[in-house]
């Protein structure tokens, strides 16, 4: 008897529906998308490849993923992915720049890490990095200015705190919770205190402390 044949029902079913996830990630190009979704497939295809010419980086790939229980956005060797909810989704930028932060980064390489725990960290580490070098491809690729690329990110980091605050058992997926990776994401744009400042979850700035003035 194979193993295959011991596996239990439960197990049977988590592959399969883990295979089918991944078929519809292979089957992108053949299923359907709506006009809308369609433009933005082509202006996120765009992004990226201004993206891979800016860093000097081969062309990187785009997948789009129909099964809602995927991440909005997800990053490995040689392609990027989206969600179809991500691509109408007022996040697209910030979802997009983010993962192709992860990209420029080369966040395809093992982690230096040994145990589990400087594992975690290296892993909450980059996606700090990733934040604030999506901010950075949003103003060279996006052509926003840092302010406009600031609030994006932000306002994106924002709407999963929000969500957090409401549904507070959902998956971060190794991230820290989105209030820190704000905080480290607005002291890395010091130029852009003055309306950050007042932000939720921004960190308070050296010397601002309580204590004598
Ligand atoms: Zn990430």
């Amino acid at each position: 008897m194979t193993p295959t044949h011991r596996r239990t029902p439960g197990l049977a079913r988590a592959i399969a529906r883990a295979s089918l996830a991944l078929l519809a990630l292979v089957l992108t190009g053949c299923a359907t998308l709506t006009p809308a979704q369609e433009q933005s497939v082509a202006e996120v295809r765009a992004m990226a490849d201004r993206t891979a010419r800016l860093y000097g980086l081969p062309p990187i790939h785009l997948l789009v993923s129909h099964n809602p229980q995927d991440p909005p956005g997800s990053f490995r060797r040689g392609y990027f992915t989206v969600s179809t909810l991500t691509l109408t989704s007022s996040f697209r930028d910030a979802i997009v720049a983010h993962e192709l932060g992860h990209y420029v980064l080369r966040h395809d390489t093992p982690f230096a890490g040994a145990s589990s725990a400087e594992i975690e960290r290296d892993y909450q580490q980059r996606e700090l990095d990733a934040n604030a070098k999506g901010v950075e491809i949003l103003i060279r690729a996006g052509g926003f200015s840092e302010a406009r690329a600031l609030r994006t990110m932000w306002e994106y980091l924002s709407g999963v705190q929000w969500a957090l605050e409401r549904y507070p058992r959902m998956n971060l997926r190794g991230h820290k919770t989105p209030c820190e990776e704000i905080a480290d994401l607005l002291v890395r744009f010091p130029r852009q205190r003055g309306w950050t400042a007042a932000l939720e979850c921004a960190p308070p700035a050296v010397g601002e402390g309580p204590g004598p003035t």
